[in-house]
């Protein structure tokens, strides 16, 4: 049974929820008009729960089964934040609001839940309980997090979680998941860094804190190429210089630099961040500088992928669309459903929506051609591990 005729009736309503939800985008873990709106129309399909407030502004929805003697629970995970990027798409439900948007297709993960939500409310044709999950703060904040805190998997029984994300990198309607380490631990790091200002045309008098800066952005390119076993995989990313000044003839007090580091192994991790240190510390000493390095925000931890459960999905997914690559590599990635999957049992998949803008691209928008496909993943899913 591959995909379900119920999400081609469904697919006008879940596209226009969609953008609605895209045309209201809502940051981290102030989703207001999210959170109430998921929460109405769980409470409108006839979910025999829901409840508001998990992990701050998290809604969970339970669906019983016509029959329960499983006694077992498996929840369903999207995410329902936005990004601070101005939308670019043009589109004619394009973010009323400025300076975000929907940039990740975490309105689509949103709406495809939902149609799966309304679809298993209607049918329960399965033994046992699906807790549908929506959790805020994925793009930073740890609203994973937040929920499993909040005791999300002992709360609703839970023992097996899944989640998906939609990528423009993989063909339209095709599936690739990976067992083990699939997403990267994401570290974000500052660097400040102090010299002595004073006027360009005497540098002698200063401690030129541009050039300290620079060095350090270029010594630290040489943790990853001379450190670490090119076996490894390891990012270390300078992304911002910032100085207190943009004039031409002042020499800066301070510099501030920002990056991040992108691992899948906890003591290569520690390795690099005590090398990211020491480089930091003696460049600026060579240069009369001084600096501190600071990791910012709390890092993400590396996702893995749960082996069963792996493979449930990839069944899941071959049942809908006839294949699932199982062996797609690793991305360097974040992604803080890698929480829950700490928490519970479980596993993570990317589903293609074909060619088009990258994810956090200006013009992204999430292609809701993909709907059908993915809500009858999400159910066939559901169905097939509470099977009667
Ligand atoms: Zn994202
Ligand atoms: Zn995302």
């Amino acid at each position: 049974m591959p995909i379900r005729n119920r999400f081609a009736e469904l697919h006008t309503d879940i596209t226009a929820w969609r953008r609605d939800i895209h045309a209201h985008p809502e940051l981290q873990y102030d989703t207001p008009r999210t959170s109430a709106l998921v929460a109405e129309k769980l409470r409108d399909f006839g979910c025999d729960e829901v409840v508001t407030g998990i992990g701050r502004t998290g809604v969970v929805a339970l669906i019983h089964g016509k029959t329960r003697t499983s006694g077992k629970t498996i929840g369903l995970r999207a995410d329902i934040d936005a990004l601070p990027i101005l939308e670019a798409t043009g589109a004619p439900h394009a973010s009323t609001i400025q300076g975000k948007m929907h940039a990740c297709g975490h309105d689509g993960h949103t709406a495809m839940l939902l149609g799966a939500a309304q679809y298993l409310a209607e049918t329960r044709n399965f033994d046992g309980t699906v807790a549908v999950i929506f959790q805020p703060a994925e793009e930073g904040g740890a609203g994973a997090e937040a929920m499993v805190q909040d005791g999300l998997i002992p709360r609703f029984g839970i023992s097996e979680i899944y989640g998906l994300h939609n990528s423009p990198y993989l063909p339209f309607g095709q599936f690739a998941i990976r067992e083990g380490a699939f997403y990267a631990a994401v570290d974000s790091f500052k660097i400040q860094v102090h010299g002595k200002g004073g006027h360009a045309a005497r540098p002698h008098v200063t401690v030129d804190t541009t050039l300290a800066a620079s060095a350090i952005v270029m010594a630290l390119q040489s943790v990853v190429s001379r450190n670490t076993d090119p076996q490894q995989p390891l990012v270390v990313s300078v992304t911002s210089l910032q100085t207190e000044t943009d004039a031409f003839n002042v020499i800066p007090e301070h510099a501030t630099l920002r990056g991040t580091v992108r691992s899948f192994d906890m003591e290569l991790r520690a390795q690099t961040l005590d090398r990211i240190q020491a480089v930091v510390d003696l460049t600026a000493q060579s240069y009369g500088a001084t600096a501190t390095f600071s990791l910012e925000e709390e890092p993400y931890p590396v996702m893995t992928n749960h082996p069963d459960e792996t493979q449930h999905c990839a069944a899941a997914a071959r049942n809908v669309a006839g294949v699932c690559d199982t062996d797609i590599p690793r991305t360097t990635g974040g992604e803080d459903f890698a929480y829950m999957l700490q928490a519970c049992k479980g596993a993570y998949i990317q589903l293609g929506v074909g060619d088009g803008p990258g994810l956090h691209h200006p013009e992204y928008d999430f292609n809701d051609e993909v709907i059908p496909i993915g809500c009858s993943y999400w159910v066939t899913l559901a169905e097939s591990r509470l099977a009667p």
